[in-house]
């Protein structure tokens, strides 16, 4: 039985050890993390096969793929990232050497979900390492085969006073945010996000919120309709339509509403075949909870294509909603499911009803040959990131900031952003002694015009 309390006591001496601070610490235990996750491959394709039928090829592709490129980044460039920055000075400092420190905030929780299982318990994990903390890991209770072996592969790899996976649920969670931790990364729905804000205010522990939202898709009457349909279903039903960045539901113009969801139905037969439920691509339901609750979402709507459900197998088919009401339960809430509401427009005033009826979501998607329209459109809504012409792929770009805004969350990770946000960056002066001007000492007589102009000179 795990001591929460003995683990965090342990990991607090050993960030007090100054160990963590060693830059080749860190690289050696990423480079083994590295091969551990490499010489596990089959084995985390398996567990998510178990866990929720995903296939492997997706699972490359989302989660242990964009892992390793963090890994190889993070292992590259750690050096370079850990030195303190040289910044020009202010004439106001003069004369001086300006520095940002980066320093560990020191003993980080994470609490992962278990949509990507795998990959938003390591992508956070990997940085919190390299920036030199301490980490204790609380996987998802929905993914059991994966979160098994996340605590098998972290336990091989790291002493459990740098890292340990502690499992268990909403209650070990609580047991967990009850203690008092230097930085708290989360990623989950927004109503446990509230939750894990105010167990972190009580202690003034700086949080990353990664939460989810109704993200829309802003389709116009200019673009080429069946790339637009290839992009969006596969941006949809990837993962089963269980991606915090799935296009929520569409916005499309009047006039090609009915052509479009015709050629969507095709994309769809295309990709996952007539019989979806056959298809070796197409992942289940997580839990017969979110089966239950998509399945109430079909209720009473239009569903032109698809609408197969079978709760023994926690299957729902690849489903289209024709023209929902924004006040109906597929429209209150983010769905999280393989189900895509398809709304119309004739006038930007229709759009903007649409999009400001909710929280700012977490992406946001416009299909357009119009740039002035995408430009005006992307300046006009608040929304965590975006694409142009196409779905999902900005999570792919390390260089890019991934994370929400307002309800959809705070903060931000991936590549050198992820180390920056598990990094306090400590300003340093190093003042000179060679000079001293008497300009700032007491008495100030005469001097205030003097300070009046070299503050108008140099700012
Ligand atoms: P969830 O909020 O139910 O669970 C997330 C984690 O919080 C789990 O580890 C769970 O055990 C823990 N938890 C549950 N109840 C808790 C409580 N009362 N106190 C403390 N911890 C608790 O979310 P989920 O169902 O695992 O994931 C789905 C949600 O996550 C969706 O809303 C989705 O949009 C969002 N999401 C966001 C991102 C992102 O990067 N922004 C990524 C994936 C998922």
């Amino acid at each position: 039985m795990i001591s929460i309390p003995n683990i965090l006591a342990a990991q607090k001496d050993f960030f007090a050890s100054q160990k963590t601070k060693e830059v080749n610490f860190r690289i050696d235990l990423l480079k083994a993390l590295k091969t551990e996750i490499k010489n596990n491959e089959q084995s985390i394709c398996d567990a998510l096969k178990k866990d929720f039928k995903k296939s492997e090829f997706e699972t490359f592709l989302s989660e242990f793929g964009l892992v390793i490129s963090e890994l190889n980044l993070a292992i590259k460039n750690l050096k370079t990232w850990s030195k303190p920055e040289r910044v020009k000075p202010s004439v106001l400092t003069f004369p001086s050497s300006d520095y940002i420190y980066k320093e560990p905030y020191g003993n980080v929780l994470i609490i992962a979900p278990w949509n990507y299982p795998f990959l938003l318990a390591i992508a956070p994990l990997v940085m919190a390492i390299a920036a030199g903390n301490t980490v204790v890991l609380k996987p998802s209770e929905l993914t059991q085969n994966t979160s098994k072996l996340l605590t098998k592969i972290l336990s091989s790899v790291f002493p459990k006073e740098v890292v340990i996976s502690i499992e268990g649920d909403a209650e070990t969670a609580t047991q967990l945010l009850a203690q008092k931790w230097d930085y708290i990364f989360f990623t989950g729905s927004v109503s446990v996000g509230k939750i894990v804000a105010k167990a972190a205010a009580k202690h003034l522990t700086p949080v990353t919120l990664e939460l989810g939202g109704k993200s829309p898709c802003i389709i116009d009457d200019s673009v080429n309709l069946k790339l637009t349909a290839k992009r969006l279903v596969w941006g949809k039903f990837l993962n089963g339509g269980q991606t915090c960045i799935a296009p929520d539901y569409v916005i499309i113009h009047s006039k090609i509403k009915a052509e479009f969801i015709g050629i969507l139905k095709v994309e769809i037969a295309k990709m996952y075949g007539e019989n979806p439920k056959v298809s070796p691509d197409f992942p289940r339901i997580i839990n017969r909870k979110n089966f239950q609750r998509l399945s109430v979402l079909l209720k009473g709507e239009s569903v032109v294509f698809g609408g197969d459900i079978n709760e023994s197998e926690l299957y729902i088919s690849p489903t289209i909603i024709d023209n929902p009401s924004l006040k109906s339960p597929v429209m209150s809430a983010e769905i999280f499911g393989p189900i895509l509401p398809i709304l119309s427009y004739n006038s930007e005033k229709d759009i903007e009803n649409i999009i400001w009826n909710f929280e700012k979501p977490l992406a946001f998607y416009v299909f357009s040959k119009n740039s002035k329209y995408i430009q005006t459109t992307l300046k006009k809504y608040s929304f965590g990131g975006g694409v142009i012409n196409d779905t999902l792929i900005h999570f792919g770009n390390q260089k890019l900031p991934f994370g929400g805004v307002g309800f959809s969350g705070m903060g931000c990770y991936h590549g050198k952003h992820g180390f920056d946000t598990f990094s306090h960056k400590k300003s340093i002066i190093k003042r000179g002694t060679w000079l001293d001007p008497a300009l700032r000492y007491p008495p100030y007589q005469n001097k205030l015009n003097f300070v009046k102009k070299i503050f108008k000179l140099f700012s």
